[in-house]
């Protein structure tokens, strides 16, 4: 019988989520699910001093709002628990006694300062081995002392290792070079080169998807597996997310390449839908298919691992603007307006229309973030430069155009349904009257009105976002400063 396609999402809580780890954690769920697997989430906790309080938090509500559900974990809790490695420590130990026994690690009793006497200059040396031809009763009275210790896996001297990754193909490694690594250290929690072994093969992980950080690492991983006799995985590392900056340069995603944290990038007005969207194409294409909007069911029906490309993925941030704008037009009026009628209130005064405003911005918008730079024609009354009146298809210029605000102004006094609709039946209706174009009206008094060449929205729009009071008093103005 085959074994039912399982990965994992392994992360340390080291602070926020950064965007390649979400990509990381979406691939191994697509993976899984693409071939209705199993999905695993694992917290990585062994490394005590980069924990950061509050980042495991992070990790769950992010994989929440980004659809990335588990079927194991911690909260929903699963068959092959704990899912925090902190609570596995037995499991570890127990493990690493084992590969004792076998003779394929060992208790080292080397104290920090012979380790440091090892290293050359530049602080670099490797262990060298003293500790390994220990005899069990030496090691066995230096443990009743109560000599400190780390358990180290023993490395084959000669020979080399190697194994396939299904994006790079095979990495190979001299086991010569392969330092004696510590599997449990003194303060008895272990590393994460032995746990995360020992667990994904007791979780059942069939494929290992992770950064490729650790492609070159993986040799010694395998030697792992190997010791204890189990199956290998299949490895599938992934490239590196890259920034570009200014100048054009590339280089690993960081944050002077802009917002790097999902939440960053929420907190912009992305939404999660498009960011999974399009990291999911960061790296990853569809096979026969141009298509570039996928919903998360689309993913999980189409994702497949020999759509993967090993070509590091550039992060771009004008992509994913095309994308967020894409699925903020696909939001209904309602699920839009819940998110961008807080923002135009704040900034808004009060008699401004603001959903009418908001609903001028529904198509123009491509991140939440960006409302606050489209409106400033609308919290403020902008410099005037009389040359916007000049516009040559409406043959207007700033004297016609003072003529028909005069002229305008006591007829818009009297209008009592201040709508977009009356409004521009009255426009119309002025500009036929005295025979005039009605793109000729509708500039003048957009305009006038508007106070910057481009406006989301045309004249009878914008007055209606603005209201009855303050369009008279912008025409007055206007008309008072066109001399
Ligand atoms: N805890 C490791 C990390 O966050 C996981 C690596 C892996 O997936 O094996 O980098």
């Amino acid at each position: 019988m085959s074994k039912i396609i399982t990965t994992r999402f392994a992360p340390s809580p080291t602070g926020f989520m950064h965007i390649g780890n979400l990509r990381t954690a979406l691939y191994s769920y697509l993976i899984s699910k693409s071939q209705g697997g199993k999905f695993i989430l694992r917290i990585e906790d062994t490394d005590q001093v980069r924990l950061v309080e509050g980042a495991t938090d992070v990790i769950l509500n992010t994989l929440k709002m980004t659809g990335i559900d588990y079927d194991e974990g911690p909260v929903v809790g699963g068959e092959n628990g704990p899912y925090v490695q902190s609570e596995r420590l037995p499991i570890y130990r127990q493990y690493a006694e084992k590969l004792i026994e076998s003779g394929h690690a060992y208790y080292c009793f080397c104290t920090p300062e012979r380790l440091e006497s090892l290293k050359d200059d530049k602080g670099i040396g490797g262990y060298d081995g003293h500790c390994r031809n220990l005899s069990a009763e030496e090691a066995s009275n230096n443990l009743k002392e109560g000599k400190p210790y780390v358990i180290r896996q023993k490395m084959p001297d000669e020979g080399t290792t190697s194994y396939v990754d299904v994006v790079y193909g095979k990495v190979e490694i001299d086991n010569s070079e392969l330092r004696d690594q510590i599997m449990i250290k003194a303060d008895g929690y272990p590393t994460y080169n032995f746990c995360h072994v020992v667990d994904d093969y007791l979780m059942g992980v069939t494929h290992v998807v992770r950064g490729n950080e650790y492609l070159t690492s993986t040799p010694k991983y395998c030697l792992l597996y190997d010791a204890f006799g189990w199956e290998r995985p299949t490895y599938v590392h992934l490239p590196l997310l890259m920034g570009k900056d200014e100048e054009g340069k590339v280089s690993k995603l960081s944050k002077r390449h802009g917002a790097v944290s999902f939440q960053d990038l929420v907190n912009d007005g992305y939404l999660p839908e498009a960011i999974v969207n399009y990291i999911a194409l960061l790296g990853w294409c569809p096979k026969d298919s141009n298509q570039e909007i996928f919903s998360m069911d689309e993913l999980k029906a189409d994702f497949s691992i020999d759509g993967l490309s090993k070509a590091p993925a550039v992060f771009d941030y004008d992509k994913l603007k095309w994308f967020n704008s894409e699925y903020i037009k696909k939001l209904s009026d309602e699920e839009y307006e819940k998110k961008a009628l807080p923002i135009l209130n704040e900034l808004c005064e009060d008699y401004i229309n603001t959903r009418k405003l908001a609903s001028l911005l529904h198509t123009r918008i491509a991140y939440f973030g960006e409302i606050e730079s489209f409106i400033g024609f609308v919290t403020s009354r902008l410099d005037m430069d009389s040359n916007l009146y000049i516009n040559k298809k409406n043959k207007t210029n700033p004297e016609n155009c003072k003529e028909v605000l005069v002229d305008i102004l006591p007829i818009l006094e009297n209008v009592e349904n201040w709508d977009n609709n009356t409004l521009f039946d009255v426009l119309k209706d002025y500009a036929s009257s005295r025979e005039k174009k009605a793109g000729a009206v509708m500039w003048a008094v957009r305009i006038a009105v508007g106070r910057q060449a481009v406006t989301p929205g045309g004249a009878t729009e914008l007055m209606e976002v603005f209201g009855k009071t303050e369009s008279v008093l912008r025409i007055k103005q206007a008309i008072d400063e066109l001399v």
